[in-house]
């Protein structure tokens, strides 16, 4: 079986945020081996402002599992933390977790896109990544080159993301 780096976006705005990005780490454990885990950041929500702060994180790994096998897993503990999906896009949540990187691979299908389609516009996923992942070269896609973290980091504003905890 073939071991495939990954990334992963952690975010929580409801009930406790930090017991949420805990839980949701303990499951990737099952996953992801060895497993980094990133400084944990506070960000002002985005789009709906009348919401709770965030606590964002990301983590890497390797993995013997299919991106579809990831996503899945995924979707399982957004649904044990008690995420409801009747709330708005964008909207509060107690978990939701992002597949942003499968290697060096460029996914396109209606239940998947990797990387993640707006992985290089959010400063609260990227300020984690770079923590842990600077070098790490995002595959061209959707229209933009490949680049790595560090160097889509630059070019974001990174005011409203503060670190909470290490
Ligand atoms: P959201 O409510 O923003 O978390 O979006 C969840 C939906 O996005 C799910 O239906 C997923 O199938 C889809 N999706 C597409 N690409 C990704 C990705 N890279 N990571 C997580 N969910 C994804």
């Amino acid at each position: 079986m073939h071991e495939i780096p990954v990334a992963i976006g952690l975010g929580s705005n409801l009930t406790d945020r930090m017991r949420n990005l805990n839980f949701a780490i303990d499951r990737l454990r099952d996953h992801l081996h060895p497993l980094t885990v990133s400084p944990v950041f506070e960000t002002l929500p985005e789009l709906y402002t009348d919401q709770p702060p965030f606590l964002n994180a990301c983590c890497i790994g390797y993995t013997v599992l299919t991106p579809r096998q990831l996503l899945s897993a995924l979707q399982d503990a957004e649904r044990i933390a008690g995420r409801t999906r009747s709330g708005p896009r964008f909207g509060p949540r107690e978990l939701d977790l992002d597949l942003l990187l499968f290697g060096d691979q460029v996914i396109e299908t209606p239940q998947l896109v990797v990387p993640h389609p707006r992985l290089r516009e959010r400063a609260f996923v990227v300020v984690p990544l770079a923590e842990i992942a600077p070098a790490w070269e995002i595959p061209a896609s959707r229209g933009d080159p490949s680049e790595t973290v560090q160097e889509v980091l630059s070019r974001l504003d990174t005011t409203g993301v503060s670190l909470f905890a290490e």
